[in-house]
């Protein structure tokens, strides 16, 4: 529920107000504007009687939302969220590149990525140190020697390195990680969720294969519940009953994000199509469609690659696209 206040309402009008809510169980959210105090109310709101405060000489207007979400949601907060990564922006008009390959292999590979890719313009670095594989038999990644390479390899490159958590055990060692991403199978992973809630790190939310906008922004809310509000949401494609790509990317999952929420929202079209010579297209399609940034796999030697081979360009093909993307983002700007 969304209560929007008169514009001459004095602090002590609206601290009595929110006392007044708290008193029954609720949560408030304050969204200042320039003109406008708008309050977003958290919790059961099923109790509370919308005539009654229509009533109350403060209010101008209170309105039942519809959608389960509440911090992640445009309605009463409606300025873009800029995560801020370092000094790299992501969101509200700014655009970043997150670059590198999907396992972190040895640490002279990884920094010699990052070495390239930053040169294109990728401010920040990926790369897995632990690796959700389909099968166990797969290298599942180099793990806590991963995420050290990782620093390494910032240190030399300036890169901010994103990397991917599995269980929330392990986050001692993601203490010098600059974003922690959240995969795919874990967006329902509801206590990581709540874990990562309490911690103040910039999170990457990839959308589960089979999950909707609407449970994308549910998890979103997890998080952002236990206080941590520095959210970038990932597209990466969903399953469908096309073959011809691993997964299929859902485009217009950018313009709706960013309708019902003002989380800064990214595509993956490594990912998403599973098809090195497929990434470029996909990339530019989602610059142009209005995403806050991409997230690519790049690998020196992809038809050696640990993971994710096929999908991964070559630092070259990288820069063909990131030069591609800098003159899109020039149109649409
Ligand atoms: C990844 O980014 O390395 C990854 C495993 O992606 P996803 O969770 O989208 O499958
Ligand atoms: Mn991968």
């Amino acid at each position: 529920m969304i209560a929007v206040l008169k514009p001459n309402v004095s602090d002590q009008q609206m601290q009595t107000l929110i006392t007044w809510f708290k008193g029954r169980g609720l949560d408030v959210h304050v969204s200042k504007g320039k003109f406008q105090t708008i309050l977003g109310l958290i919790g059961d709101t099923s109790q509370v009687d919308i005539d009654l405060l229509n009533g109350l000489e403060i209010i101008e207007s209170v309105k039942r939302i519809s959608e389960p979400f509440k911090n992640a949601n445009r309605k009463f907060h409606p300025d873009d969220t800029v995560v801020d990564i370092a000094g790299y922006k992501i969101g509200g008009g700014n655009f970043q590149i997150i670059a590198g390959p999907c396992s972190v292999e040895s640490r002279e590979q990884i920094t010699e990525i990052a070495k390239r890719t930053k040169a294109a313009g990728a401010n920040l670095l990926r790369g897995g140190a632990f690796k959700p594989r389909t099968s166990p038999y797969s290298f599942q990644g180099l793990k806590g020697e991963g995420i050290e390479y990782l620093e390494a390899a910032k240190a030399v490159a300036g890169t901010p390195i994103v990397t991917e958590i599995m269980n929330i055990n392990h986050l001692p060692m993601f203490e010098n990680v600059d974003v922690i991403q959240v995969g795919a199978r874990n967006m329902q992973n509801f206590d990581l969720l709540k874990e990562l809630g309490t911690t103040h790190k910039p999170i990457l939310l990839k959308r589960g294969l089979a999950n909707t906008i609407s449970e994308l922004l549910m998890s979103a809310e997890y998080i952002m519940a236990g206080g941590n509000e520095n959210i970038i949401l990932c597209e990466r494609g969903i399953r469908t009953f096309e073959t011809s790509t691993r997964n299929t990317l859902d485009l217009s999952a950018i313009p709706v994000i960013k309708e019902l929420s003002h989380l800064p929202v990214i595509i993956d079209p490594s990912h998403a199509t599973g098809v090195a010579r497929y990434v470029k297209p996909m990339a530019l399609a989602a610059v142009a469609a209005g995403a806050d940034g991409l997230m690519i796999e790049v690998h020196n030697d992809p038809k050696n690659a640990l993971s994710d081979g096929a999908q991964s360009v070559t630092p070259d093909e990288f820069d063909d696209i990131a030069e591609k993307v800098w003159k899109i983002r020039e149109v649409i700007a």
